[in-house]
């Protein structure tokens, strides 16, 4: 298992989150999002979630980032509770549409956490072009995003969770948007990077290919209430490359994420 050989980093305990609502009638509501969740991740995992729409991806990664808190259970990141970790600027956040700023260069958008940060001019632009250069951008540091691609938007935004140099980063379904072709050479992309930096990831995907190509570990999630179905191991060699989805040992842990989605998901649930 790859906790052996790496320290801890987060730890998810018993957590469980209901969402407490109002239908259109003021009838009080109460959504089971997440179900005594329970994960351990080590440093320099690859960790992906994946699942159907509504079985609490993104709501795990809202309690992780402290963005909302939990009703039951506990969450640790490098020892610390969410709010120290989020204080303490423990992660980097990459959400589903790149939510940078049309007014701000792609080399400013980079800037910005730095800014608040309290960076020096010279220590933002520095890292900026580091960053830049490590998502293949530095080209483009004076366009501004709409002037460009959705895939490269979706790099910028990556080069902006990194700017500040976090060892852990959240992405919930960074390439969903993206066509299939940009979606998988952003994959090679992102494998390098998280060789290169060493960081440790936790990426939410709908996708099976993408997860079992990602990942060295897969939490394969199911919905009503969201819980934790099963963690698959995914052995694949390290690096991978676009040969390694054409091995039969791909297909074998696809085929195995696919019968534990299809095992948690009930029939009649197909509407
Ligand atoms: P996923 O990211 O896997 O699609 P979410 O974590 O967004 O799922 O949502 C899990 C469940 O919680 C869904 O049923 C969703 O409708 C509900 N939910 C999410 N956010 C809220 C909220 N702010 N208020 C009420 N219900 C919510
Ligand atoms: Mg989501």
């Amino acid at each position: 298992m790859a906790l052996q050989t790496s320290s801890l980093l987060v730890s998810v305990q018993d957590v469980s989150m209901i969402y407490k609502t109002k239908d259109s009638r003021g009838q009080a509501l109460e959504t089971i999002a997440l179900k005594d969740a329970n994960l351990e991740i080590g440093t320099g995992e690859f960790i992906s979630l994946i699942g159907p729409s509504g079985c609490g991806k993104t709501t795990l990664l809202r309690l992780l980032a402290d963005l909302i808190q939990p009703s039951k259970g506990s969450l640790l990141i490098g020892g610390k509770t969410p709010q120290q970790a989020r204080e303490s600027r423990a992660y980097g956040y990459v959400f589903q549409a790149p939510a940078l700023f049309d007014w701000r260069t792609v080399q400013q958008n980079v800037m910005l956490p730095l800014e608040i940060m309290g960076f020096s001019k010279e220590e933002r632009i520095t890292r900026a072009e580091k960053m830049l250069k490590l998502v293949g951008l530095e080209k483009f540091a004076r366009n501004y995003p709409w002037q460009l691609s959705g895939g490269m938007q979706q790099r910028a935004s990556i080069a902006r969770a990194l700017a500040f140099d976090p060892q852990l980063i959240f992405m919930d379904e960074p390439f969903g948007a993206l066509d299939e072709i940009t979606r998988e050479n952003l994959n090679l992309e992102l494998l390098r990077l998280w060789r290169e930096t060493g960081k440790t990831i936790i990426f939410v995907t709908h996708s099976i290919p993408e997860a079992v190509f990602l990942s060295t570990r897969i939490v394969v999630m199911t919905p009503r209430p969201g819980k934790i179905e099963k963690i698959i191991n995914v052995d694949l060699p390290q690096p991978r490359n676009f040969d390694t989805r054409e091995t039969p040992r791909f297909f074998e842990i696809a085929t195995e994420v696919r019968e534990s989605l299809r095992h948690g998901h009930g029939y009649e649930e197909e509407v």
